[in-house]
């Protein structure tokens, strides 16, 4: 049986950032994924004419990112998009109210306030919060401190419900109280008009990579560790699992003996989430040309509620709109006609019946890919913070779990993913070695 030093798991970005740092470091590796491509839930498609990334697009926030200083290195062009944090007014956004009729500037104003006064004091109702509260028990205990009148506290509930979905791909109450602790956004957001994949690709250069080898069984003892794949087997003194947590929850990748209890338990705590982006290309534009976004209050937009213009990003009239949480769940099987046909009936009443159809539409499938299961992992209710660091203890002194869902400083994103990497192959080494060599 082949022998190397460190097998990883995963050519995402966590896995490609550990294999790089310990190759780096002397050590052979090799790498094994189940995907015919690299990059993982990064994933820039081009059968357009030009990047459109399915998977990661924002860096949600550049100060302090390692992506940004990588991106930065790599010379990966950006186009400065603050609204990725589902902000209600960070940048310019059109927004229409339930009635479907365009807001005045002082009306976007009052409702931004609104969400403020909640926000400011939804931190110390989390602060307060008891271990099996959700999200929708902090933030109704932060509404109801503001004694508002139901109409105006509803307009705040919808969009505290929409901001964990879009954040989370969640239910609101289905996501612990503790849930968007991390949704603090550091400096500018930004989109890469290239193509988010440029970062993959880089990492991966000159690596040992082996595609399609589907994981099955990693066994592991003291002494080293097996993986298995249906083709064949590799050893190596230790390894670095980096695939998302729908795989781990699933039986599709068993361990031998099974996951400790530290791990096992802060595992099932957390859970693959429902959300799938949703791209219309138009012949033309027919939405405001000076804005960042569209949104719509109310009860019609219970799932089609924010669409985000992407036009600036390549010249072509596109926008972006998230199935997420239970839409995401009621569409799963629906072809891309449907869900176009869905979200243009929403678009049609703001903007009258005479608009465009899209020319082009494509919607993700994250819920149904086997090797993803969901597009990110979210904290359940019962959860807590420290369940992401939780899933990374060292198992055996021989197997590093990382991956996204193992940072609890900004889980769910592509910095959470690099930096997951990059602590594994510090463990692993026993010492220190700068995050930037993965891009010098
Ligand atoms: C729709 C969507 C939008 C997102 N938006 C953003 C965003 O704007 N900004 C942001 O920062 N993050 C975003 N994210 C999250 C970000 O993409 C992820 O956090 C990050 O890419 C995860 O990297 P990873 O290495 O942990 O996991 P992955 O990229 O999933 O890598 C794991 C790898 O393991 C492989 N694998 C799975 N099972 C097996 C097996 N049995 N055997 C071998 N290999 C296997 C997979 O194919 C995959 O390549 C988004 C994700 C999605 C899906």
């Amino acid at each position: 049986m082949e022998q190397v030093d460190t097998v990883v798991v995963g050519a995402g970005v966590a896995g490609l950032a550990a294999a790089r740092l310990l190759a780096g470091a002397g050590a052979r590796v090799v790498v094994l994924e189940a995907r015919d491509r690299v990059g993982g839930r990064v994933w820039t498609d081009r059968t357009a004419g030009h990047a459109t990334d399915l998977g990661a697009s924002w860096i949600h926030g550049v100060d302090g990112s390692p992506v940004a200083a990588a991106a930065r290195a790599l010379g990966m062009r950006t186009m400065e998009f603050t609204v990725g944090g589902y902000q209600a007014h960070s940048r310019p956004v059109a927004y229409f109210s339930a009635a479907g009729t365009r807001m005045s500037a002082e009306d976007v104003s009052g409702f931004a306030a609104d969400v403020a006064a909640v926000d400011a004091a939804l931190a110390d109702a989390v602060a307060a919060s008891r271990p099996d509260d959700s999200y929708r028990d902090v933030t109704e205990a932060a509404l109801a401190a503001q004694e508002w009148e139901p109409e105006r506290a509803q307009r705040v509930r919808d969009y505290l419900e929409h901001r964990s979905e879009e954040q989370y791909g969640a239910w609101i109450e289905d996501l612990a109280a503790h849930g968007l602790d991390d949704d603090a956004i550091e400096g500018d957001e930004v989109v890469f008009p290239d193509g988010y994949d440029a970062l993959p690709t880089s990492l991966a250069r000159d690596l040992d990579i082996r595609l399609g080898h589907v994981v099955s069984r990693v066994v592991w003892s003291p002494s080293g560790v097996r993986v298995a794949w249906a083709g064949g087997e590799i050893a190596a003194r230790t390894a670095v699992v980096t695939v998302p947590v729908g795989v781990l929850r699933s039986d599709a990748l068993a361990f031998s003996p099974a996951l400790p209890a530290p791990v096992a338990c802060a595992l099932s705590r957390l859970e693959m989430n429902a959300f799938e982006k949703v791209f219309l290309r138009f012949p033309r534009r027919f939405w405001d040309r000076d804005v960042y976004a569209i949104r719509q209050l109310g009860p019609e937009g219970r799932w089609w509620h924010s669409w985000y213009d992407l036009t600036g990003l390549h010249g072509t009239p596109t926008l972006l709109t998230f199935a997420a949480g239970p839409a995401a769940r009621a569409i799963a099987g629906w072809d891309d006609a449907r869900v176009a046909e869905s979200v243009m009936a929403q678009l049609r009443r703001l903007y009258g019946p005479g608009i465009p159809a899209p020319d082009g539409v494509r919607v993700t499938s994250w819920g149904a890919d086997p090797f993803a299961r969901g597009s990110y992992a979210y904290m359940r209710v019962g959860s807590s913070t420290s369940d992401h660091d939780a899933l990374a203890t060292p198992i055996g002194g021989v197997l590093h779990l990382a991956g996204e869902a193992t940072w609890t400083d900004d889980p769910a994103t592509v910095p959470a993913a690099m930096l997951s990497g990059h602590r594994a192959a510090e463990r692993i080494l026993g010492r220190a070695v700068p995050i930037d060599s993965l891009w010098a």
